[in-house]
């Protein structure tokens, strides 16, 4: 029997990164536990090679229950099967992502198994002695850390917001156990049929994969000048990314935002311009692997963070990177030239 159990998520079959994130959790608290970790993987058609990256990535072993049912996310089927899982094998801590299956299917499954759930965790350890899970979050508008634990229920449940850790790195090594569990027909909610998925968001941006992303905050001072970001952007292969100051005033939409009330995000570089660094903002970057921090206040609380501060107006300094990219970039030589050129 696993105590500590992920729940992976997947779409069209294919497993999200999240799945992984969510395992390098899991295997600190099943070691420190000293118990196993196990993956569920509920849906349809995720082959066999994905279900054993989830054991080369820290599963001790992986349900996987799978049926044309379950291809799409239905609350209603999704929490039947959880809670009766859970209620077979007792496990004594599941951790989901914050994502919107993890935020729906978690409450709807805790009232059921009468469990408490943190929602939105960003840090989970376990409490010596007792082997309680201690469920950190922000609170109080993200200026406390509030730490929370439920000593009196099990399951243990939280979400976890997602690229707030990394996957731990693929061990082939590794052996784990992926056990096929059948779907028992009374546990499909025949009333709700998913049709498939319409995207409302027009403003789509993929900011939590974007590997470079390029914000802007209310320094920026006009919608129309955000166009320096996405240019800027384009040149990295990135994606604009706000504050939610930017937000609130119309400039870019929310799926762009970033930060405590917005998206977390991890890129390999994030570059932030008229951005004074907001605890708030601050929760949404901090595992980005390099910082830049374009501010023309020294004291900035964006400069202390980052890896690389540069003081200055941020119109020079966007239009003088681009400058600089451009020449570096191969393919862009000839550009490069002629805007030279134009400016003298
Ligand atoms: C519950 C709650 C949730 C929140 N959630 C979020 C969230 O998810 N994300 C978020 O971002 N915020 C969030 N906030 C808001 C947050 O507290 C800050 O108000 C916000 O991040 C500030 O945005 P900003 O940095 O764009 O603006 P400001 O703090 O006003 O900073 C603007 C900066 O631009 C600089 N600047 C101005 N002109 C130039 C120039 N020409 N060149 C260079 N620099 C210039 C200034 O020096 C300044 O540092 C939240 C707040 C609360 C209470």
């Amino acid at each position: 029997m696993s105590f500590v159990w992920t729940l992976a998520e997947q779409h069209a079959g294919r497993l999200k990164e999240v799945s992984f994130e969510l395992l390098s959790r899991g295997r600190t608290l099943a070691d420190k536990l000293d118990t196993k970790l196990a993956s569920l993987v509920i849906g349809d058609e995720v082959d066999d090679e994905q279900l054993q990256e989830l054991v080369w990535r820290g599963a001790d072993e992986v349900y996987s229950i799978q049926d044309p049912r379950l291809a799409s996310f239905v609350c209603e089927t999704y929490s039947n099967l959880l809670s009766h899982l859970v209620k077979t094998y007792q496990p004594s801590v599941i951790l989901a992502a914050a994502t919107s299956t993890g935020r729906t299917l978690m409450p709807h499954v805790a009232v059921r198994v009468h469990a408490g759930l943190t929602a939105d965790c960003t840090e989970l350890d376990i409490e010596e002695g007792t082997g309680n899970l201690l469920q950190t979050r922000p609170a109080i508008g993200g200026n406390i850390m509030a730490t929370i634990k439920t000593p009196d229920h099990r399951p243990q449940m939280a979400t976890v917001r997602p690229k707030s850790s990394r996957p731990l790195p693929q061990d082939r090594s590794r052996v784990g156990k992926v056990i096929a569990v059948p779907l028992d027909d009374w546990l499909v909610d025949e009333r709700v049929v998913a049709k498939g998925y319409r995207s409302d968001v027009q403003d789509f941006v993929n900011l939590e994969e974007a590997e470079v992303v390029v914000a802007g905050g209310r320094g920026m001072k006009r919608a129309e000048h955000f166009g320096l970001l996405r240019a800027l952007a384009e040149e990295f292969g990135g994606a604009v990314g706000a504050t939610r100051d930017a937000v609130d005033r119309g400039w870019i939409g929310y799926p762009h935002q970033v930060g405590l009330s917005g998206k977390t995000i991890s890129p390999r570089l994030y570059v932030g311009a008229g951005i004074s660094g907001a605890i708030q903002h601050l929760a949404g970057i901090k595992t980005s692997e390099t910082i830049v921090s374009i501010n023309s206040d020294p004291d900035a609380s964006l400069h202390k963070v980052a890896d690389f501060g540069i003081v200055g107006d941020l119109f020079q300094v966007l239009e003088e990177l681009r400058r600089r990219l451009a020449e570096t970039s191969p393919g862009e030589q000839g550009t490069a030239g002629r805007d030279a050129g134009s400016e003298k």
